[in-house]
């Protein structure tokens, strides 16, 4: 059993493992260094919203933190409400209080065992694994422990790939939302871009367009196409997903594959059973691609995937379909190719997918929201580029994340280091599906069993 341990990352994440490991009561004393980079602990980017605009995207009876409990966040409602549903879509603010709350209650049950949980609301610089423990360093000083665990949430968003300086400089080129959405300035713009129109962008839009009545809104993503709506009530559970993930298995590649999903969809009442129905069985899926056949699904499935697997609650989808209606809200295909200042505004030039006449646009301001960074070798996060660097971790081939085994202990050239673990979004590229909470609940367990084994 590894007893001094350090959790890097103050997300809902590292509170998932910290719940795990203090849960279990283990008998020998724990000594945990919780690096947390500052803000609530527990809530990090996405329980860190205080707008009830804000909605989960997984039903409430599927929220619990441990794997072990995953209708602890419904519980914790409906001490307080018992009207509240299973199947309802809470807003996130109340899942970061839930959060709140196990992580006191984890912290006060691992006091009452003797264990001690050192919280430091800073960010770890650098970490420096060896074969028998790891080095974690805060301001050039260094604490050895026994093992580490990286939990770091998706890397800072990098500016895209033709926005000027002038653009950047000007501010009115928003690379990062979240600080935005959190304090939008009084003064409206005209009309607003959006860049991306995944889960971020649809937080972006009922924000501003809620606080700014009078703006338009202009969402530019590749395909032009929205995240799919949940139903109403769950989506009922697919027939006989064994066959289909059996035949998946057999024949690992992104054509067959797709082929196979629209025979399995063909036969249910509701496409979601069967997208719903391969959730657990990804990881294991995901290992069956080879590295070309991942690129592949990556250039051709990746966009339908995620517009299928991560979907809006309704309400959202009624917010922006009323939006669209009102004419505040058009949707365009394109490809970012420059943005630039023009006198009191951008300009944005977007190409079209597959060619033709670039568009030109104008707006006050321009939010990117492309979606979650995952490539640590072309991070400024210091942490990431430290392990990089000095080649203590593999950056994925495919720019998502770290490789590492499935029980996210991460590799270095050499090999599996035995006291060096992620879990989140660092291990998108050996999981694939890895940043929600049903499947980072059950990497934290994964992680506490081997912490606490032997
Ligand atoms: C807008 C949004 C909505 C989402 N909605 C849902 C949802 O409804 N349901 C769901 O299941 N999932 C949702 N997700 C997925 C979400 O990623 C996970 O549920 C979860 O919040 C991930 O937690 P995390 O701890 O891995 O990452 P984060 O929440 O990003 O937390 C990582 C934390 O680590 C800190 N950190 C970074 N570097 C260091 C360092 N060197 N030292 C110390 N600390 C450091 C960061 O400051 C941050 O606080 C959503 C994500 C986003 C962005």
């Amino acid at each position: 059993m590894h007893r001094r341990v350090a959790i890097i990352g103050g997300g809902a994440a590292a509170a998932a493992l910290l719940g795990e490991l203090l849960e279990r009561q283990p008998p020998q004393a724990l000594h945990l260094d919780w690096y947390t980079g500052g803000g609530t602990p527990a809530r990090g980017v996405a329980y860190g919203t205080r707008s009830d605009r804000h909605l989960l995207n997984v039903r409430a009876a599927s929220m619990g933190m441990f794997a072990g409990k995953p209708q602890g966040f419904l519980d914790f409602l409906q001490r307080e409400d018992p009207a509240i549903a299973g199947t309802d879509f809470l807003p996130r603010r109340r899942y970061g209080d839930y959060l709140e709350a196990e992580v006191a209650r984890a912290l006060a049950l691992g006091k009452a065992q003797g264990h001690d949980v050192q919280i430091v609301p800073f960010a770890a610089d650098a970490v420096v694994p060896e074969v028998d423990g790891v080095t974690v360093f805060r301001n050039e000083e260094g604490r050895r422990v026994d093992a580490a665990v990286l939990a770091l949430g998706a890397l800072p968003p990098q500016p895209l790939a033709g926005v000027s300086a002038a653009a950047l400089g000007s501010g009115r080129y928003v690379v990062d939302p979240w600080p935005l959405l959190a304090a939008p300035p009084a003064a409206a713009p005209d009309h607003v871009a959006v860049i991306g129109l995944g889960l971020t962008a649809v937080d972006v839009l009922l924000e501003l367009a809620a606080r700014w009545p009078g703006t338009r809104f202009t969402a530019i993503s590749r395909h032009g196409r929205l995240p799919e709506p949940h139903l109403r009530a769950a989506a009922l559970p697919s027939g006989d997903s064994a066959e289909l993930i059996e035949a998946m298995q057999d024949a690992p590649e992104v054509r067959r594959w797709l082929h196979l999903l629209r025979e399995a969809i063909a036969q249910e009442e509701d496409w979601r059973s069967v997208i719903d129905s391969l959730r657990p069985h990804t990881p294991a899926l995901w290992a069956t691609l080879s590295i070309e056949q991942r690129a592949r699904f990556q250039r051709h499935a990746r966009w339908a995937w995620e517009r299928a697997r991560h979907r809006m609650p309704p309400p959202v989808h009624e917010s922006l379909a009323a939006l669209e209606r009102a004419g505040r809200l058009h949707r365009l295909r394109g490809h970012l190719q420059d943005a630039d200042v023009d006198a009191d505004s951008l300009r944005l030039t977007l190409r079209p997918y597959g060619g033709g006449t670039p568009q030109v646009l104008q707006a006050g301001l321009v939010v990117q929201s492309a979606g979650m960074d995952f490539d640590v070798t072309r991070t400024p996060h210091p942490l990431m580029r430290q392990l990089v660097v000095n080649r203590h971790v593999l950056p994925d081939p495919l720019g998502l994340g770290c490789q590492a085994t499935p029980q996210g202990r991460l590799l270095h050239e050499g090999g599996t280091w035995p006291r060096l673990f992620a879990i989140g979004s660092l291990l998108r590229g050996t999981l694939w599906e890895s940043t929600a909470m049903p499947e980072i609940r059950q990497q934290a367990r994964a992680v506490a069993d081997q912490l606490l084994a032997g």
